[in-house]
Formats: C-alpha cells, sequence, structure tokens
C-alpha cells in the first residue's frame, strides 16, 4: 500500500491523481488540500476517507468541518494547514498539484521529513530550485517530475548517466495563438486564451501556455531537475503534442517519449516509479496521424519565452521576479483588468526594476514576490 498527500486535490492535475487512485486499489489517499472549494472537497472525503484535510480559507474550513460533521477527519486551514499536510507522518508521498509559489514552504517541509514528491507544482522549482534540489540531495529524497515534458525527460533518461545527455528538446504545443503575430495578439479575449488546443488544464497554466511563459517556466524547471545548463535545452515547437520531450546523447541518438495528451500517464508513473501500471485511454494511431511537424518557437511574438531565458541566465532572485510576476498578471488578465499582451510587458518592467539578489533564501523569495506584487498592482493602478 502506497500512501500518499494531495496538494491541490480539487484542480486540473489534482482530481487526475484521485482518478489513479481509483483505479489502483494498492493507492492510499491520506490526506489532502485545497484552497476553496468546499463542495468538491466533501465529496472527496467522503470517497477516498483521508485522515486530515486542509483548506486554504478558514472560512471554507469553517463550512466544510460543519458539512463532515458526521465523519472522523481533521480539518486544518492556512498555511499551518498545508504544512501540517504536507508533513503527515503517515504518507510516504506528496503531490504537489497546488499552483503557484505558495508550494515553496510546504515542499521544502515535506523534503525535510523525506517524503517522496511528485512534483507538478512548477513554480516551486523555478523559484527556489537553488534549495530544494541540493536539500532533496540531502535527504535522499527522490522528486519525481508530473509535467508531462519532464516526464517524458525523465523516462527517455531512465538507466542512462546524465553525464552523456548532450541536448534536451524540450516540445512545446505553441498554445492557441500558435503562428499569430504580435499585433494579431492585441486584442485577444480571456475565452480565447482559455481555449487550448491539446490539453484541459487549470485556469493559469493554460494563460501560460497562451503566452509561453510556461515554456519558459519549464525551462527553468528542466534545468533544476536535470541539471542541464540553458544553453543545452531547446525548445521544439509541435503542435500535435505526441512527443512529450526527447533527449539527445552524445553519440547523437534521440530518446523520445510519445503517446496521446493525457496528464494521467506522467502521474501514474511518478506514483509508481519505477514500475509502469497499465493505464486505459486511447493509444497514438500513426496512420490516423499522418504526420507530426515542428517549428521554431516565435520569440517576437512570444515575449514572455525570451524573457525566460533572461531570468535563467542571470539566475539569483530573478527567476523569482519572473514567476511572481506572471502569476500577479495572469490574475489581473483573467480579471479583465490587463490586456494579453501586457502579461509579458509587465513581467519586463518588473524584472527590469529588481535589484538580483544572489542565492535567495525563502524568506528572500517570498519578500521579492511581496515586491514584485506591489510593483505591479502600483504600474497597473497608476
Ligand atoms: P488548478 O487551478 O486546476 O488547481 C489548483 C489546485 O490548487 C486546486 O485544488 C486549488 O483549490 C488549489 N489551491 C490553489 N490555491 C491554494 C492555496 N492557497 N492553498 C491550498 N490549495 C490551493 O491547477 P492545475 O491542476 O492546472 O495546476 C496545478 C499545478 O500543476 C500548477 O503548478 C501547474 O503549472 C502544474 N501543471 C499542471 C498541468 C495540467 O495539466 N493541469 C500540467 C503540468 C503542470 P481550489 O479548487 O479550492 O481553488
Ligand atoms: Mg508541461
Amino acid at each position: 500500500m502506497k500512501k500518499i498527500a494531495v496538494l491541490g486535490s480539487t484542480g486540473s492535475i489534482g482530481t487526475q491523481t484521485l482518478e489513479i487512485v481509483r483505479a489502483n486499489p494498492d493507492l492510499r489517499v491520506v490526506a489532502l488540500a485545497a484552497g476553496s472549494s468546499v463542495e468538491k472537497m466533501e465529496a472527496q472525503v467522503r470517497e477516498f476517507h483521508p485522515l486530515i484535510v486542509g483548506m486554504w480559507s478558514e472560512e471554507a474550513a469553517k463550512e466544510l468541518r460543519l458539512r463532515l460533521a458526521d465523519v472522523d477527519v481533521r480539518v486544518v486551514s492556512g498555511m499551518e494547514g498545508l504544512l501540517e499536510i504536507a508533513v503527515f507522518p503517515q504518507s510516504e508521498v506528496l503531490v504537489t498539484a497546488i499552483v503557484g509559489m505558495i508550494g515553496i514552504r510546504p515542499t521544502i517541509a515535506a523534503i525535510e521529513v523525506g517524503k517522496a514528491i511528485a512534483l507538478a507544482n512548477k513554480e516551486t522549482l523555478v523559484t527556489a530550485g537553488h534549495l530544494i534540489i541540493p536539500l532533496a540531495k540531502k535527504h535522499g529524497v527522490p522528486i519525481l517530475p508530473v509535467d508531462s515534458e519532464h516526464s517524458a525527460i525523465f523516462q527517455s533518461l531512465n538507466g542512462e548517466p546524465s553525464g552523456k545527455i548532450s541536448r534536451i528538446l524540450l516540445t512545446a504545443s505553441g498554445g492557441p495563438f500558435r503562428g499569430r503575430t504580435r499585433k494579431e495578439l492585441q486584442n485577444v479575449r480571456v475565452e480565447d486564451a482559455l481555449k487550448h488546443p491539446n490539453w484541459s488544464m487549470g485556469k493559469k497554466i493554460t494563460i501560460d501556455s497562451a503566452t509561453m511563459v510556461n515554456k519558459g517556466l519549464e525551462v527553468m524547471e528542466a534545468k533544476w531537475l536535470f541539471g542541464v545548463e540553458r544553453s543545452r535545452i531547446q525548445v521544439v515547437v509541435h503542435p500535435q503534442s505526441i512527443i512529450h520531450s526527447m533527449v539527445e546523447y552524445v553519440d547523437g541518438a534521440i530518446i523520445a517519449q510519445l503517446g496521446v495528451p493525457d496528464m494521467k500517464l506522467p502521474i501514474q508513473y511518478a506514483l509508481f516509479y519505477p514500475d509502469r501500471r497499465p493505464l486505459a485511454g486511447k493509444r497514438v494511431d500513426f496512420f490516423e496521424l499522418g504526420q507530426i511537424t515542428f517549428e521554431k518557437p516565435d520569440l517576437e511574438a512570444f515575449p514572455g519565452l525570451a524573457l525566460a531565458y533572461r531570468a535563467i541566465d542571470a539566475g539569483g532572485s530573478l527567476p523569482t521576479v519572473y514567476n511572481a510576476a506572471n502569476e500577479r498578471a495572469v490574475a489581473l488578465f483573467l480579471e479583465g483588468k490587463i490586456g494579453f499582451l501586457q502579461i509579458a510587458e509587465l513581467i519586463e518592467t518588473a524584472m527590469n526594476l529588481h535589484q538580483v539578489i544572489e542565492e535567495p533564501s525563502v524568506e528572500e523569495i517570498l519578500q521579492v514576490e511581496a515586491w514584485t506584487d506591489e510593483m505591479i498592482d502600483k504600474e497597473v493602478h497608476q
């Protein structure tokens, strides 16, 4: 029996994780956490019987306690609650399916007590990778990638020494606006940006895919997970999303992982690694597919990717500014307060104004986040 805790259980990755639990009786959910979705959480508790659940909002936690008065479960709230769930003694694996930098402290706390991490929450690695990767090594804790590209790289690396990697080829669908010019992106609406061609995901990452900031975050994520510098990570636009990423070795051999787009595969692979379990679903039919294609990313129409390269090269706290500015700008875009192109513009403004701190501590990372939020709100409301 493998015991798991899930942060962000009501979201896109969280609910797909629970689908895998449903199909595999040797997985047991011991702890769950979400933001404010009380109704969904109540249903999850009644189905999966965790021992502890957390809601970010105290109000939601109160309501959940009332609804679950007939169930023997502890309900906690806020950051303290998230931390308690992250280190919950009965769990072996923590699935980090929460969205944003809020995941930093719980992820670190879980590593410190030796939990394996199934990592979807890329923002945590982007901003605190320099702390998390050495910490995981020190505690002998595996960080198992859930992000589809990183899972593909992980699967392609299986059994090969990392010293033999020549390049990582990180594939990107290009999102809903692939092929458009910057001018054509000026007036795109929130509804258009939320229509991803291949994947159904949470709102934040769907917008990140439309701006290609998601790919920028993923280059940073790959750098930390696989210890490969940016110059050896190439983004390859591949609109069909069948090749989920590739590794090129020193002899020129390229190993890739292919499959229909379905996040359940990388989630399940992380949960059972190194085992492979059966997974129902569509299979790739190469005759139906006919062809798969490749393009260079358009850094002019999608400056979010170029800004990521700049943030990686400068290092220190600049990736935190890149990420925090994006989180704030995406929230403002979803609220209809700024236009689509302003997302990358605000990231750039924040990066230009920031004084880089080398090797920032968790405290400093969170201070930089607060500075960035404040700066962006001033910029937007002036
Ligand atoms: P969703 O928006 O669908 O879900 C986010 C989850 O986090 C929800 O359960 C939400 O709860 C919870 N949450 C949000 N804020 C808090 C908080 N402060 N405290 C506790 N819980 C909180 O996101 P996704 O599932 O799409 O993405 C999750 C992560 O996985 C992101 O980092 C994303 O980049 C990454 N990822 C996602 C992929 C996908 O296919 N969706 C693919 C690859 C990576 P509530 O419902 O109550 O708001
Ligand atoms: Mg991805």
